[in-house]
């Protein structure tokens, strides 16, 4: 995005922004920089779905998730752990709600430093440039802008399922607060948040079972990472049914039964809860956004890459387009629709958005994958390297994953990078810049890369893509 501050840019311009998650709080912030007069309003938690039920609350469980399953293994690090240790609910639940709230308060501190107005009430449109808010204490108030930047998010989609409606049919939401650390769950759906899910409550000593419609989970993966992944979730405990249609849920004497068809059989799955994570759908259920003549397309508001719907001076951004629900993604777009709002024409470029999924191990990928790439028809090349080879990996003792790049036969430029292991949320970064620099292989591996680090694995992927690895053995 350009590079540009209030004194470059002279246009000075009033913005209101609906919602106020990472789409709507960094939209704010990005204007305020360059100048305008900037409303938030906010009906619920400031930080949005990210910040209070999604991104940080899941990874403050899986961390800890994490940290209890390295414990049951200490003995293969040199630790002996001696007495019973388990984890303590109750105090995970005010750690994450602590962690929480340190990064709201942080939103709050930001929104007031850069001089942003934060209103807590719910908009809605009363014309294309007046919005009516409605605040807790039952009154109202209107506010008029030529530009509307709508930032509202996304809600858990229940599809209608009979029995959905039950006490123990719980969204993700719910499941980051239950009670206490279920017997046995069934997740409904085998995608980021339900493998995600997974992995909490199996660590925790859930009995976990994962029910997906299609023939495999985590459909959008790379499929080589994908099988891998149901494999080590299989090994540790998990049971997945795939192929596997959900044909009702019944009240059972510990909480739930769940029906389910896998080919001509009928087998019935019992559980204390299940949760259903079968995608998640826009939120413009109260907007009254048909009094601003705003299109939609399938629930979902339809923007141009400005970040531009088809009424001049209202923008949509994050969840609430649908395009690609991320946090990461819905911040980016703010900031591309407020740019063009001051002024500065720019626009999404969605070729380098990385995307991670928290399981053990990670999960992270940007760019094409292989089956993308032969779909496209492009000539490609691949380069893999398996984390057994790196020193890091070793040291850690998590060897089970690799990384995988997909380059252009021709001009060697990289299209996808894959990986699967440890720090896999993290090394993807060189990944996602090395897409958006339009890399080639020999950029990468011109890179000197620090030794001993898993990162030093995405060199050798590369040197392997043209027969060169020199850690393994180039097939
Ligand atoms: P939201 O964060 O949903 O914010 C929208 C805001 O608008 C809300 O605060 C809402 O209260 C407010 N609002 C809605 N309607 C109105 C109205 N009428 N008036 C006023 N305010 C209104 N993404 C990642 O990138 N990484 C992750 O690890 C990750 N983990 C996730 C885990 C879970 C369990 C879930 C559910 C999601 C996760 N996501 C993750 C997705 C991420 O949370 C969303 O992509 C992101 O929050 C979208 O940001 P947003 O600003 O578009 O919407
Ligand atoms: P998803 O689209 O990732 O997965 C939904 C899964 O449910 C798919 O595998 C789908 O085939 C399956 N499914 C659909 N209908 C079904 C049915 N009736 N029975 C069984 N399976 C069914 O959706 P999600 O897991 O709900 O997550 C929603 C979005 O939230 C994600 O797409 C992602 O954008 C965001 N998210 C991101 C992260 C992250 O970045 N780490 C974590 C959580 C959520």
């Amino acid at each position: 995005m350009a590079n540009i501050d209030k004194k470059e840019n002279n246009v000075e311009k009033k913005v209101l922004i609906i919602g106020g998650g990472p789409g709507g709080y960094v939209a704010a912030i990005r204007a305020a920089q360059l100048g305008a007069k900037v409303t938030v309003i906010e009906k619920q938690w400031l930080g949005g779905t990210c910040l209070n039920v999604g991104c940080i609350p899941t990874k403050v469980l899986l961390h800890t998730a994490e940290i209890l399953t390295e414990m049951k293994q200490a003995d293969l690090i040199g630790i002996s752990v001696e007495g019973k240790f388990d984890v303590d609910w109750a105090s995970l639940q005010n750690r994450k709600k602590a962690v929480v709230k340190k990064l709201v308060d942080g939103v709050k501190y930001l929104l007031k430093a850069n001089n942003v107005e934060l209103i807590e009430g719910k908009a809605s449109f009363i014309d294309k440039n007046t919005i009516k808010i409605d605040k807790e204490d039952g009154s109202s108030m209107e506010m008029t802008a030529s530009e509307i930047i709508v930032a509202t998010g996304s809600e858990p989609f229940i599809p209608p399922i009979k029995g959905s409606d039950l006490e123990d049919v719980i969204d993700s939401m719910d499941a980051l607060s239950l009670e206490k650390i279920p017997e046995s769950i069934v997740i409904i759906g085998g995608g980021v948040i339900g493998t995600e899910f997974a992995t909490v409550f199996n660590s925790l000593g859930s009995k976990v079972t994962i029910v997906e419609m299609l023939p495999y989970i985590l459909p959008p993966i790379d499929r080589e990472i994908g099988k891998m992944t149901e494999k080590t979730l299989s090994k540790d405990g998990i049971k997945i049914y795939t192929g596997a249609m959900v044909t009702g849920i019944e009240q059972g004497e510990n909480g739930i039964i769940v029906s389910v068809l896998l080919g001509d059989k009928e087998i019935k799955i019992e559980g204390n809860k299940a949760l259903v994570a079968v995608g998640r759908r826009a939120v413009v259920k109260g907007l009254n956004i048909e009094n601003a003549g705003v299109n939609l397309d399938r629930g979902n508001i339809v923007v141009d890459k400005s970040m531009k719907t088809n009424v001049e001076g209202i923008y949509a951004i994050g969840d609430v387009t649908g395009i690609n629900m991320l946090a990461h993604v819905a911040s980016e777009q703010g900031v591309v629709a407020v740019e063009n709002i001051m002024g500065i024409n720019t626009e999404m470029d969605y070729k380098a958005i990385p995307a991670c999924v928290y399981t053990k191990p990670e999960i992270a990928a940007v760019g094409l994958t292989e089956e993308e790439v032969k779909e496209k028809g492009i000539p490609y090349k691949v380069g893999k390297f398996p984390l057994a080879a790196n020193g890091k990996a070793l040291i850690m003792n998590e060897t089970g994953g690799f990384i995988k790049i997909i380059a252009d036969e021709k001009y060697d430029e990289i299209l996808g990078i894959h990986i699967l292991g440890p720090r896999a949320t993290d090394i993807i970064t060189e990944g996602a810049l090395a897409l958006r620099m339009e890399c080639t292989l020999e950029e990468i591996i011109t890179t000197i890369h620090a030794h001993p680090t898993v990162g030093e694995a995405m060199k050798e992927a590369v040197l392997a893509a043209n027969k060169k690895a020199i850690h393994t053995i180039n097939g």
